[in-house]
């Protein structure tokens, strides 16, 4: 016995609800070590004694083999004076008033529940909720904390005795699994016709589902973190109908497919991007398309992309199920109103989803929190987020430094907010665009929800500065009313801060480059910025270079219409409206008079440096697009067109803080004028951006000796762009900081604008 030690050990970080403690017991009891587990409300304790190398064994075990869904963020292990116990055993938890736990994001179903799922053997044996502590929802029924089940939706489902014995037992998968829930206890399917008023429950359920499916029928699917639209993807009549109920003009359709080799009959799939399709939380991720791949053209207009995700649920398991008559690929788009967030609730549901679906296949398990699939792209084969919900949301992010507790509350558009607390950043799920009451209304919700998750009660509040924005307004009388202290954050500035500790670069005073380019920002003159180059760091920036300003005649107009937009250029430009430019003859002559009227007078013309405008005037005169039916279009369609061979290039003028396009805009022309094909163009015109970069870096390099590049916002999402500008810049020996953990558009914001105010009041202290 003198031999033997004991040893304390301190987690932190995802360790509760994931089957933490059965994963210690089962170790401990492996390696014949003796002494106890517990929860306590900042994580888990254990006290553990045996020999020394059993000791040194079972610790290991924490690095090699930790459980699936845990996130170890502190691990401390230090020997104490030797306790003998009779055994090992788990001890009831220890809460902690103000302290927290980071609560799981809702995670696919695993291997084990799928193989129960379709065993004729197993209890559970297509039961549709099938779950254990490595899988299921979480986030989404959560309504308090702590996560017990009486706090979640599934406190309406007292379990029966096989459940509750596998609940209690430390060596069963399903110890402590809050939703745990069979066919005898838990929730059940139901399907509701509105074409014949038919019913149908389980089973029963599920096939006429798949019938109407077959039949080529729209039907709302309620989901883990909100209902779906689906049909068969193959169906052109279908697809086309459910684009004209939802009044949906080209934005593209989400697709599911019950497997990796069916996807890969569309499209081409990297290793990249199978690891992420496959991956536990199983995003969105962008592919390209195979030449006539025979899905609907109506699901993703004008693109060559298309989004596909995995099944997620058992129950999507058991939809997609392959059989000769049953779709392959099926549209599964979130279930809205065009700008409107997600439906979740089952009167929602039939209330405001009555003119789109034919049917629908609801459970009596609810929705607490509403959660939208994520989406993502394997850029410079590297995931990107584009928009992090589902699977990601609400995992904190790591702080590089300390904070007080602050609100952040993000952007108008993508928006998502953040709440902060020692060095953890809770950046929220998407919200959805901040410009309609019923988006008003989740952003609300969700902060009040995610402040008592993460017991957070903000002392100061940070927005951005648009006067306008839904969420500044928010702040600003909460700040009011509350007596908080208020920090309004530049946009653009927000951007760079947010990639900065997006990347966990600490706050050393240290200045990056930060290559800043986005649609729409408000900037500390007024106008609309968003074409910006900024030397900064968490504290402050300078605006070093931006894009001439440009007037933006009729604002949102403008916004829909790129070949105005173009024509503004041209003029600025001092550049004929010459006919041969397809943006020239998309406005009839009295438009232009109008225009040009508009443009000299300065009437509802507000000046930008936007690089999402310049990039949407370029769109317009290359002829890919002169209206958009949403944002980012024109770029999104002249970036496929791309001819990756060509390596010409048009000129910026730099003079002063300005970066003017005029000698881009006259090389185009003139290429116009030569005939050369639009992949020609376009490239050209991408190759301007990336040289431009490279000659800015080099140019502030030389004056201030600055090496570190960020590249955030919205037209970073570029493919194209990201990569030739990463080669182009590391290939000079610049280091480039790009997004790695929130989405490089405004849905990264929020984390930029907690991290700045952060840092400020740091200062003020
Ligand atoms: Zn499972
Ligand atoms: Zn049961
Ligand atoms: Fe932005």
């Amino acid at each position: 016995m003198q031999s033997h030690q004991s040893k304390k050990i301190e987690i932190n970080g995802i360790v509760q609800g994931v089957g933490f403690r059965p994963f210690v017991y089962a170790h401990a009891q492996r390696f014949g070590l003796t002494g106890w587990v517990r929860n306590t409300s900042h994580g888990v304790e254990i006290l553990v004694s045996g020999k020394p190398a059993d000791l040194n064994h079972f610790i290991k075990e924490f690095e090699t083999s930790p459980p699936p869904l845990a996130r170890i963020d502190h691990f401390s292990a230090e020997t104490t004076p030797y306790q003998a116990f009779p055994k090992f055993e788990i001890l009831a938890s220890q809460p902690n008033p103000g302290d927290f736990i980071p609560i799981s994001p809702d995670m696919s179903i695993c291997e084990d529940c799928q193989r129960e799922l379709f065993d004729p053997n197993d209890f559970r044996y297509r039961y549709p909720f099938i779950n254990c502590t490595n899988c299921g929802p979480r986030f989404t029924i959560i309504k308090i904390i702590p996560y017990d089940r009486p706090y979640t939706t599934m406190a309406d489902f007292p379990m029966c005795e096989t459940c509750q014995a596998e609940y209690n037992d430390p060596l069963n998968r399903r110890f402590h699994a809050q939703p745990v829930a069979c066919p005898d206890c838990g929730p059940q399917l139901a399907f509701i016709s509105k074409t014949d008023q038919s019913e149908a429950m389980g089973e029963d359920a599920l096939q006429a589902t798949r019938q109407y499916l077959a039949d080529g029928k729209i039907i709302a699917i309620k989901g883990l973190g909100g209902y779906h639209l689906a049909c068969d993807a193959k169906n052109e009549v279908a697809v086309s109908t459910l684009r004209n109920r939802k009044k949906r003009s080209d934005k593209p359709f989400a697709l599911m497919a019950n497997d990796i080799e069916t996807i890969w009959q569309y499209c081409f799939i990297s290793q990249e991007e199978e690891n992420l399709l496959s991956s536990r939380q199983r995003p969105i991720v962008i592919l390209d398309q195979k030449p006539d791949s025979g899905l609907s053209p109506q699901i993703a207009p004008f693109q060559t992309t298309l989004g596909f995700m995995l099944p997620y649920t058992p129950l999507h398991y058991l939809l997609m199920e392959p059989a000769e008559s049953f779709p392959q690929v099926l549209v599964m788009t979130s279930a809205n109103l065009s700008d409107e967030p997600i439906v979740y609730q089952d009167e929602d549901a039939f209330s405001r989803l009555g003119n789109i679906a034919d049917a629908y296949l609801i459970h009596n398990r609810e929705i607490y929190m509403r959660v939208d699939d994520s989406v993502t792209r394997v850029m410079n084969h590297q995931p990107v987020i584009l928009r992090r919900s589902r699977g990601y949301a609400p995992n904190s992010i790591r702080l590089p430094f300390q904070t007080p507790q602050i609100l952040a509350a993000g952007a108008e558009l993508k928006n998502t907010f953040c709440l902060t607390r020692e060095d953890y950043a809770f950046l929220s799920h998407h919200i959805g665009d901040l410009e309609n009451l019923e988006t008003l209304e989740a952003f609300e919700a969700a902060v009040v929800h995610y402040q008592h998750l993460f017991s957070i009660s903000p002392q100061i509040i940070a927005a951005d500065l648009h006067p306008n924005y839904l969420a500044t307004r928010y702040a600003k009388q909460r700040a009011e009313t509350e007596n908080l202290s208020l920090v309004l954050v530049q946009h653009h500035h927000a951007h760079l801060a947010a990639c900065l500790a997006d990347n966990r670069r600490p706050d050393d005073n240290q200045r990056v480059i930060g290559l800043i380019f986005d649609g729409t920002g408000y900037g500390s003159d007024g106008a609309i910025w968003g074409g910006e180059v900024l030397i900064g760091n968490y504290q402050n920036y300078e605006r070093r270079y931006h894009l001439s300003y440009t007037p933006l005649a009729g604002g949102d107009l403008a916004i829909k219409t790129p070949a105005r937009v173009a024509l503004s250029h041209l003029w600025r430009a001092g550049l004929p409206w010459d006919d041969i430019l397809p943006c020239t003859t998309e406005l009839c002559m009295e438009e232009r008079t109008v225009l040009r009227n508009q443009l000299e007078l300065g009437i509802n013309a507000v000046p930008t440096s936007s690089m999402g405008r310049l990039f949407d005037a370029a769109a317009a005169m290359i002829g890919v697009r002169q209206k958009v039916n949403y944002e980012g279009q024109a770029a999104i369609e002249m970036e496929q067109l791309v001819d990756p061979l060509e390596n010409g290039s048009y000129p910026f003028h730099l003079h002063g803080q300005e970066i003017d396009p005029t000698p881009v805009w006259e090389a185009l022309i003139n290429d116009k004028y030569q005939g050369i094909h639009q992949a020609v163009l376009a490239a050209r015109f991408h190759n301007s951006v990336t040289q431009l970069c490279l000659q800015i870096c080099q140019q502030i390099r030389s004056e201030q000796q600055l090496n570190m590049v960020v590249l955030s916002g919205g037209v970073w999402q570029n493919k194209v762009l990201l990569k030739n500008t990463i080669k182009n810049l590391k290939n000079h020996q610049f280091e480039v900081l790009t997004h790695q953990q929130v989405p490089p558009n405004d849905g990264g914001i929020a984390l930029g604008q907690a991290a700045i105010a952060a840092r400020l009041e740091q200062i003020r202290s």
